[in-house]
């Protein structure tokens, strides 16, 4: 039923009588196949911006430099491929940290920490005219990795701002359930087509590659989530429905829960 992949070895026990080894090796091979494609896309993911930046840093220094209309608008794209260069690194490190660290369990408070990180995406919420609405159970706190919990919202949080549309909301639950703590970001932007629904959590899979990098979107921002989720020993559920918006929703295991 299942293709399997076999490595077969022969061994001679005596001169007439041999052993034959068969090893399952399906799953190593797997895993060496996701990473070999990793790689490729990285590269690929890379070598994009940097061919851009190469090729209008040539094009200036060749002469385009004089006219000050193309030197101002090479210049810009420049700035923009190197952002772009940033947030790609940025992400494909955060992704690495976030299978290999172990998570620094400390307790912090989750309304407090959602609003320190708010500032920093007020421009964008402000561009798009989205309101954003938080509802926030007063004064609890969580035990978890308190830097990975605050890039889970982060990258939720870009995300339902990029995939909104202008004058759009957004609603964030957190709270404390029986299962644990739970969190939820729920926008009403242009939602996910159910066959697309699963592989939003793949690395480097956009539903419109276009709309995301037009966004500065890396294709990594849901493969980081889940890595950390898991990480956590957390789950991630996603709701939605195509032109009306998703609800994305972690739950994460809380220790003093159970205590309390
Ligand atoms: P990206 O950097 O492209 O945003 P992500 O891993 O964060 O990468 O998301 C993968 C893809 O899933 C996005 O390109 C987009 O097509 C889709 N997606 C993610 N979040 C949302 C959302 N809130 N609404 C609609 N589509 C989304």
């Amino acid at each position: 039923t299942k293709e399997q992949i076999v490595d077969v070895h022969v061994v001679w026990l005596t001169a007439d009588r041999l052993a034959v080894l068969l090893y399952d090796v399906t799953e190593i091979k797997q895993i060496q196949q996701m990473q070999l494609d990793f790689v490729s896309n990285v590269s690929h993911e890379l070598k994009t911006p940097v061919t851009a930046i190469t090729g209008f840093t040539e094009t200036l220094l060749a002469g385009a430099q004089n006219d000050p209309k193309d030197r101002q608008a090479f210049l810009q794209i420049i700035a923009t491929e190197s952002q772009r260069l940033t947030s790609l690194i940025q992400d494909i490190i955060a992704l690495a940290r976030g299978e290999q660290r172990q998570p620094k369990l400390t307790t912090f408070d989750v309304p407090n920490l959602i609003e320190q990180l708010l500032p920093a995406l007020q421009p964008q919420i402000a561009a798009k005219k989205i309101q954003l609405k938080l509802d926030l159970m007063a004064a609890p706190t969580l035990k978890t990795d308190a830097n990975q919990f605050e890039q889970i919202v982060k990258n939720l949080l870009v995300n339902a701002i990029n995939y909104n549309r202008i004058g759009g909301q957004i609603t964030l639950t957190s709270r404390l359930i029986s299962a644990g703590w739970q969190l939820k970001v729920c926008d009403t932007g242009v939602g996910i087509a159910s066959a697309d629904q699963a592989r939003v959590f793949e690395r480097f899979y956009r539903v419109d590659k276009t709309r995301s990098r037009d966004t500065g979107g890396t294709g990594l921002g849901l493969a980081i989530v889940a890595a950390l989720v898991t990480g956590l020993s957390g789950t991630i559920k996603l709701q939605s429905q195509l032109g009306v918006g998703s609800c994305f929703t972690v739950v994460l295991p809380n220790e003093e829960a159970g205590s309390e």
